[in-house]
């Protein structure tokens, strides 16, 4: 198993489950939220129209239902959402957790043990060095939290396949990451080149900058969008709203908050009452 999965993102969906399952779960976002920074959904005929806010409810919704039905952390939930292939597909996850959940844990880079021992008071030996500056590495009681505070002592990062990293060199390579490209972050992992383990969202929210958590969400929400079949981004240039077909794939004009029209089924505008090959001729 080797970071190669990455690249496997345009896998497409083979389930229809999926598409349900998205749906139902956006009835509970609608009822559970009360957030005011929620906007609202849009509507049109046969297609609703979810913002960035929209689409991070539903995100959390998901996982947190993924959570609480494996018994496992929701951070834990969307690494395995973030990771598997196809991403995002919670049926297909649930099938194999339940056959081999070590195979899947493995599969999609979670490490093998549990929560209890990764905060167990392992690999706790007084000369640690960071493998990228060579700097020793302190080894206080809280080596799992972040370097927020002025110190002497120099925080590191431990992760759960038990590398630990200098919180400097671990802050550099999230941001060298991050900065790169869009679909790779959702599959960040440890900077140890032989390891396999994906990185948790808490792990990179508490050791980059708030810009740079963004561009890891942002790039979620992509994936998000972009693997679901009955979901599609507006492609008016710097729009960020997405559509999601609630009543079968037909050829459905969407009218974006935007004010871009656009036909789901291809990559033009708006072309009703001419067919997607008829303008496609065109
Ligand atoms: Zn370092
Ligand atoms: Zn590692
Ligand atoms: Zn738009
Ligand atoms: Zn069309």
């Amino acid at each position: 198993m080797s970071s190669s999965s990455d690249s496997e993102y345009a896998y497409p969906s083979s389930e229809d489950d999926d598409d349900t399952d998205m749906k139902s779960s956006s009835g509970s976002t609608s009822s559970s939220s009360s957030s005011s920074s929620m906007t609202t959904a849009l509507e049109g005929p046969g297609y609703i129209l979810l913002d960035s806010q929209s689409l991070k409810h539903r995100l959390e919704t998901i996982t947190n239902e993924l959570a609480s039905l494996l018994c496992i952390n929701h951070d834990e939930a969307l690494v395995l959402l973030r990771n598997n292939i196809p991403p995002w597909n919670t049926h297909q996850i649930q099938d194999h957790w339940f056959t081999d959940p070590n195979a899947l844990r493995k599969s999609v880079g979670l490490p093998l043990t549990t929560e209890m021992t990764i905060l167990g008071k392992r690999n706790r030996s007084s000369s640690l060095m960071c493998p990228i500056c060579y700097d020793n590495l302190s080894t206080s009681e809280d080596s799992n939290t972040p370097a927020s505070e002025d110190s002497n002592t120099m925080d590191y990062v431990h992760l759960a396949c038990d590398h630990n990293f200098c919180s400097n060199c671990f802050t550099t390579y999230l941001t060298t990451e991050l900065a790169g490209g869009a679909t790779e972050c959702s599959a960040l992992k440890c900077p140890d080149a032989k390891c396999t383990l994906r990185l948790r969202s808490t792990t990179i929210q508490h050791n980059c900058s708030i810009q740079y958590y963004e561009k890891f969400q942002t790039a979620m929400l992509r994936s998000f969008v972009d693997m679901n079949r009955t979901s599609k981004w507006c492609p008016n240039q710097g729009c960020d709203v997405a559509a999601e077909l609630t009543s079968g794939v037909g050829q459905v004009e969407i009218f974006c908050s935007c004010g871009f029209a656009y036909c789901f089924n291809c990559p033009n505008e708006a072309h009703k009452p001419a067919s997607c090959i008829q303008q496609n001729l065109w």
